[in-house]
C-alpha cells in the first residue's frame, strides 16, 4: 500500500464548515436536485454531527428515472470508446479530487485518512482497469445461419451502496453500468452519503446529463428504486439479509440483479504456515479495519501445534493499535461506523463469553467518546456460538483449533455464506488443493482478501449472485443479443 502520510497536512481547522462550503447536493439529470429534508451524518471517531446531508423524497426517484431513461438512447447509442474516454476523464478528475474525498471518506465513515486515501488510490484504479475492459463478439456459422452474438445495455440501473466502501463500492457500480452504455441512480447509504454526492457533482460536466444520477434518503428510497416498473437492473452491495428482500421486491417486474452480499470468511492456518506473514495479513484486513470488509478472514481455523503462535503474533500486534481520531496521522485503528452495528459486535462478545469463549486479547470497552471497539481475539468458541456462525463485521475474531484437516475444510464450509477463504500453508500445492474445495466465490492462498479490478469476484451460496469485477461486470450489466441471418 502506498504512504499517503502528506494527507494529513491538508486537514481543515473546521471540517463541518469545510463539508457545508461544498454545498453538496443530490444530482438529478446534471444539476441539483432540492432535498426534501437534511438529514445529520455522525462522525464515528467521536458520534457528533459533522455535516448535513440532503435527503430524497420518492418523487426524485421518479424523477431520476425519467433523466436517466431520456439520455439512455445516446448514451446507449455512443460508441463504446467514447464511453471509455469519458470514464477515464472521470477517474483522472478523482484522481484530480483525492484530497477532497479522502476527507469526506474519513468524516462519513470515521477511516483514517491514510487508509482513505488508499480507497481512493484503488477507486481510481478501478475506474482505469474497468473502462478498458471490452465485450467481445461471437460470430457462427451453422450451415446456411450466420448468427452473430452480441451484448447490449439494459437501459437504467439502479446502483444500491453500502457504508463500509463509500467510493470504491460506489465507482465500481458506475464503471460497469456506463461502460455497458446504461444510465445510472445511484444511491449511496445514508450513513455515508457525502462522498457520493461530491462524485455526482464531479460527473456533471463530464457525462451527459442525465447518465449518472446521485440520489440520497432512507432504505424506502431504495426500496422505491427495487419496484421501480423503468429500473431494468438493480446493482447492489450490502448484506444477505437485505440481498433477500431486494431479490424478492425485484421479482414481480423480473429485474436483473447483481447481489454482492456478506461473507464469513474462514481461514485455515495449517502446522507449517507462516506465522507473521499470517498476522500481519489479519491484523491488516480483519481487525485494523474494524472487520468492517466484506471479504476479510471472520473465522481463523488454526492447527492446534501452531495456535499459541498466532495467538501470541496477532495479540503483539493488536496491541499496537491506536484508536483516535481519523485526521491523527499517529491513529490506525478504525471506528465501527454506526451504533447500532456497535452494539451488534459488542452484542456478539458478551454472548460469545456467556457460551464459555475465553477473551485472549481486547474487548476491554473504552471509555472515551465514539465507536472504537478494541480489537478482540475469542477462544475456546465453536460452531454453534453467534460470534462463529454469523457475520460479525467488526473488529473480533474467533479462533479455533483443529488437529483434522479435513474436519477443518468441512467446519470452514459449514454456512449459508460463500464470499472468501483462504489456506495458509508454505506448501502451495497443497494449498492450492485445499483452496479448490473451499465452497466460496474467490479463495486464497498465503493471502486473504486480495482483490483487483482485472480479476474476476464470484461469489457462492448466499454471498450473491453474479460476477463483478473485469469483464464479468461489464458483461453483468448487458443483455446478450443473437442475430441470425439465413443465407
Ligand atoms: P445493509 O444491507 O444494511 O444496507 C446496504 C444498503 O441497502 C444501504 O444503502 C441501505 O440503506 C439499503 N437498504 C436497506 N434496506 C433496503 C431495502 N429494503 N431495499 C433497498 N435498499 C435497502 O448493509 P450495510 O450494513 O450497509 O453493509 C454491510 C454489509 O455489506 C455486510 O454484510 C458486508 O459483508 C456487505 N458487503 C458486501 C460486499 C461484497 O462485495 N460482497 C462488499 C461490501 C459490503
Amino acid at each position: 500500500m502506498q504512504d499517503f502520510d502528506d494527507i494529513y497536512a491538508h486537514v481543515p481547522a473546521d471540517i463541518p464548515a469545510w463539508i457545508e462550503g461544498l454545498s453538496l447536493a443530490m444530482t438529478i439529470d446534471g444539476a441539483d436536485a432540492d432535498p426534501v429534508a437534511l438529514v445529520d451524518v455522525i462522525h464515528a471517531c467521536d458520534e457528533q454531527v459533522i455535516a448535513q446531508s440532503p435527503d430524497a423524497g420518492l418523487h426524485h426517484v421518479d424523477q431520476a428515472v425519467d433523466a436517466a431513461r431520456a439520455a439512455f438512447p445516446a448514451w446507449a447509442g455512443a460508441p463504446w470508446t467514447e464511453r471509455r474516454n469519458l470514464l477515464e476523464t472521470f477517474a483522472d478528475r478523482l484522481w484530480d479530487a483525492r484530497v477532497t474525498l479522502a476527507l469526506l471518506i474519513a468524516a462519513e465513515a470515521g477511516r483514517p485518512l491514510r487508509r482513505a486515501m488508499s480507497e481512493i488510490f484503488f477507486a481510481v484504479d478501478y475506474v482505469r482497469t474497468i473502462a478498458a475492459q471490452e465485450l467481445a463478439e461471437t460470430r457462427y456459422e451453422l450451415g446456411p445461419m450466420r448468427a452473430r452474438l452480441t451484448h447490449k445495455p439494459l437501459g437504467v440501473v439502479g446502483a444500491i451502496a453500502p457504508w463500509n466502501g463509500p467510493v470504491i463500492l460506489a465507482v465500481a457500480k458506475i464503471a460497469n453500468a456506463l461502460l455497458a452504455g446504461d444510465t445510472q441512480i445511484l444511491r449511496p447509504s445514508p450513513f455515508t452519503p457525502l462522498s457520493a454526492l461530491y462524485m455526482g457533482m464531479i460527473a456533471r460536466d463530464i457525462f451527459p446529463r442525465g447518465v449518472f444520477n446521485v440520489i440520497t434518503g432512507d432504505a424506502q428510497v431504495g426500496a422505491a428504486m427495487t419496484t421501480h416498473p423503468r429500473i431494468a437492473k438493480i446493482s447492489f452491495t450490502g448484506s444477505t439479509a437485505t440481498g433477500r428482500l431486494i431479490a424478492a421486491a425485484a421479482a414481480p417486474t423480473l429485474k436483473r440483479l447483481t447481489l454482492e452480499l456478506g461473507g464469513n470468511d474462514a481461514a485455515i492456518v495449517l502446522p507449517d504456515a507462516n506465522i507473521d506473514l499470517l498476522c500481519d495479513a489479519v491484523y491488516r484486513i480483519s481487525l485494523e479495519n474494524a472487520g468492517q470488509f466484506c471479504a476479510c478472514v471472520k473465522r481463523l481455523y488454526v492447527h492446534e501445534t501452531v495456535y499459541d503462535a498466532v495467538v501470541k503474533g496477532l495479540g503483539e500486534r493488536l496491541r499496537a493499535a491506536r484508536p483516535g481520531s481519523c485526521f491523527d496521522a499517529a491513529t490506525t485503528m478504525t471506528p465501527i461506523q454506526n451504533r447500532k452495528q456497535f452494539e451488534r459486535v459488542w452484542h456478539l462478545i458478551d454472548d460469545a463469553v456467556d457460551r464459555g469463549g475465553a477473551i485472549l486479547c481486547g474487548a476491554q470497552r473504552h471509555g472515551g467518546a465514539g465507536l472504537f471497539v478494541p480489537p478482540t481475539l475469542v477462544g475456546n468458541v465453536d460452531h454453534g456460538v453467534a460470534l462463529v456462525d454469523e457475520e460479525q463485521f467488526g473488529p473480533v475474531l474467533p479462533l479455533i483449533p483443529f488437529r483434522d484437516e479435513e474436519a477443518a475444510l468441512r467446519d470452514a464450509n459449514r454456512g449459508e455464506m460463500g464470499l472468501g477463504g483462504s489456506i495458509w500453508t508454505a506448501d502451495v500445492e497443497h494449498g492450492l488443493r485445499l483452496a479448490e474445495r473451499m465452497e466460496c466465490g474467490t479463495a486464497w492462498v498465503n493471502q486473504h482478501g486480495a482483490f483487483s479490478a482485472a480479476l474476476p469476484m464470484p461469489f457462492a451460496k448466499q454471498s450473491g449472485i453474479g460476477t463483478d469485477y473485469a469483464q464479468f461486470g461489464v458483461a453483468e450489466h448487458s443483455r446478450m443479443m443473437l442475430v441470425n441471418a439465413r443465407l
